[in-house]
């Protein structure tokens, strides 16, 4: 068939494979891996990687009058420059930071009319993808509801900055605003610095005559963020809220995120390239007030834990924390230990030196950069595989990665209103050639050809998100075990909302029809499915592991946590319906190690998948999103033609039994 892009000859990167494959792309999304195919426009890629354009779930940027109207000097990005800096750097969807700042009345915005106001100034000027994390600097002083009608209307995250003396001392508000959180689904953000200390230390610095921003480390030492580390721990505890921990910076707040996920803390890190590359050695320069950033440059120690992390899979994410200032503003003499300007320019930076950093010096395997840098933040904040996927479904948000291109970073010379790096000079290898951005091409050979107003905003709901652990019930554990692969944990995402995500019109929709996660058929059967008495309507699933040794093991029916409630809408229950038809018709879910689906009182769909399993090597004659037959001697089947759904299952299915 014909699509409206076609990408020749790229390496596709999925978890745990790479295969030559040409790239079909209909209406901005992925429509075809492999195979035959024709485009209207067709792209050479030949030698390059295709990988997840970046999702960078930290960044600020200002959108435009805002600076104006608060008065003092603020970022230097705002979502135009910031998405050419990130398109520009492979990465096509950014979450950005919300804050409440006085309105024209002189009174602080609440979080909601922060985001109403930030909404409407991004929705002009981004062209990258975005969605926003409301700030809760009072959360004490919340109007009533206000984190649940946030995540209602699709901004399912909170971020508090534990900096806040008060607020870091005001534990019943943390906590309030965590459980209000964790009811609406939400993650909660949390700046880990602990604010009390971090006011000592400051004026003991001033008060000793040594306050130039070159003591800068000094005013916020290790001990400072990990006790507030342990404050966040201590809040993902009492409320069982899932809580992301931004731009964590040192080996022993590591430490205690390591030990807290292992007793089953949903507690997810983020890392910022700052500490992955650069140490408090820089602050002996004559210009140290360019590297200033909250928590601080650390020691060599800490920036191996922290690689040691990428590696180890205690990080999540890498995110830019994108925050930039003009040098001259940065180094501003006036300014202290106490008043330096945070942040730095990291979004056209972030995936090139991570991957000359990481990927090519071998710290980690591409697999991690892709987890690293699109498909954990997309998991987490409940766009997969929307985003962060090469996948048939998944918006065609894609960075054709040159491996082998070499450049010298120099910032004057980026997209970026900063006008330098903190890597100015380094030499890297390794730079998207191509980003392709919802199916147009965002990117080309150093040329932004995207245009202010091409991104659109990501709603994000209660369904969204990684599945909390408290989540993962006996039964899921069970399941789980018949199959071999990694353990049950961060890596079990629900796919998200199926019954209010209308984007995907009538037909299933189509992340429905592909999934970037290897292996093992799930059949789904419906059954007893009368509803008229009342009684829930039943749905069975067979498993079908394929993982290596469990050639054709099928487990034994489970039911599963589908099933329509009386008064359910017609809709949502022919959804259901449709859906169910969709994995009963075999592929869509074949190459997923789905576990888990079911509608809840809500009408709301979950589809719960694995983690990879690892498989075999398939043909290379095989198309990517196709179907597969592990029978012995079996031949791979192709989908139905056009349509992007699977081929009819093979007719080996048992009739299920009734009950269980
Ligand atoms: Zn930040």
């Amino acid at each position: 068939m014909g699509f409206d892009l076609v990408v020749r000859g790229a390496t596709v990167v999925t978890p745990g494979h790479r295969e030559a494959a040409d790239i079909g792309i209909a209406g901005g999304r992925i429509a075809q891996l492999g195979g035959t195919m024709t485009g209207t426009e067709e792209l050479a890629a030949h030698g390059l990687l295709a990988i997840p354009g970046g999702v960078d779930a930290h960044t600020h940027l200002v959108h435009q009058g805002l600076a104006a109207r608060v008065g003092f000097p603020v970022w230097v990005d705002d979502f135009w420059s910031g998405s050419r800096a990130a398109i520009a750097g492979g990465i096509t969807t950014v979450g950005n930071m919300t804050y409440p700042v006085p309105d024209e009345g002189g009174a602080e915005e609440t979080p909601g009319a922060a985001i109403t106001r930030e909404m409407a100034g991004a929705a002009g000027e981004a062209a990258v993808d975005w969605f926003l994390h409301p700030i809760l600097l009072h959360p004490a002083a919340l109007p009533e509801g206000e984190v649940g009608a946030l995540a209602g209307s699709g901004h399912a995250s909170i971020k508090m900055f534990l900096s806040d003396p008060d607020l870091a001392a005001d534990e019943p508000a943390l906590l309030a605003a965590a459980t209000a959180a964790q009811a609406a689904g939400s993650v909660t953000l949390l700046h880990c610095e602990d604010g009390a200390m971090l006011a000592q230390a400051g004026e003991q610095l001033i008060a000793a005559g040594r306050g130039t921003v070159a003591n800068f480390p000094d005013a916020r030492p290790v001990a400072a963020e990990v006790a507030a580390v342990d404050q966040a721990i201590g809040i993902a505890r009492r409320t069982g809220a899932r809580v992301y921990i931004v731009h964590l910076s040192s080996a022993a707040a590591l430490d205690r995120c390591r030990r807290a996920r292992a007793a089953g803390l949903p507690v997810y890190v983020e890392t910022r390239p700052l500490y992955l590359h650069l140490t408090r050695e820089r602050f002996d320069e004559p210009d140290a007030a360019k590297y200033v950033g909250a928590p601080p440059l650390r020691e060599q120690s800490d920036r191996e834990a922290l690689w040691a992390g990428l590696a180890g899979g205690d990080v999540d994410t890498v995110c830019s924390d994108h925050a930039p200032w003009t040098l001259q503003a940065k180094l501003d003499p006036a300014l202290n230990v106490v008043t330096a300007r945070q942040g730095v320019a990291d979004l056209e930076t972030l995936m090139p030196m991570l991957y000359s950093e990481g990927v090519v010096t071998g710290r980690i395997t591409l697999d991690q950069f892709v987890a690293l840098t699109a498909a954990n933040a997309a998991r987490i904040f409940g766009l997969y595989p929307r985003k962060g996927a090469i996948a048939v479904g998944s918006d065609a948000d894609i960075a054709l990665w040159d491996p082998g291109h070499r450049r010298t970073i120099d910032g004057a010379h980026m997209q970026s209103r900063s006008g330098y790096s903190v890597y100015d000079g380094w030499q890297v290898q390794g730079w998207p050639r191509f980003v392709i951005h919802r199916g147009q091409v965002a990117f080309a050979d150093g040329q932004i050809t995207t245009r202010p107003g091409d991104g659109q905003w990501l709603p994000r709901n209660r369904t969204a998100g990684i599945l909390p652990a408290a989540e993962v019930t006996p039964r899921t554990r069970a399941i789980f075990r018949e199959c071999p692969g990694p353990e049950l944990g961060a890596d079990v995402a629900p796919v998200q909302n199926v019954a209010q995500d209308s984007v995907h019109g009538l037909g299933p929709p189509p992340w429905l029809q592909a999934s970037a996660i290897a292996m093992t058929a799930t059949v789904v059967t419906s059954h007893n499915s009368s509803t008229a008495c009342g009684k829930p309507r039943r749905w069975y699933v067979r498993r079908v592991c394929r993982g290596p040794g469990r050639e054709r093991r099928t487990a034994r029916r489970e039911p599963t946590w589908i099933f329509s409630r009386p008064g359910i809408s017609s809709p949502e229950a022919s959804r259901v319906n449709m859906v169910s038809r969709a994995i009963s018709a075999g592929s869509p879910l074949a190459r997923s190690s789905l576990i888990e689906f079911r509608a809840c009182c809500s009408h709301v769909l979950r589809l719960i998948t694995g983690p990879p399993i690892a498989s075999p090597r398939p043909p290379r004659s095989r198309r990517l999103g196709e179907h597969r037959d592990d029978r012995p001697g079996g031949a791979g089947r192709a989908g139905r033609a056009g349509t992007g759904l699977p081929a009819a299952p093979r007719p080996r299915r048992r009739r299920p039994r009734r009950g269980s």
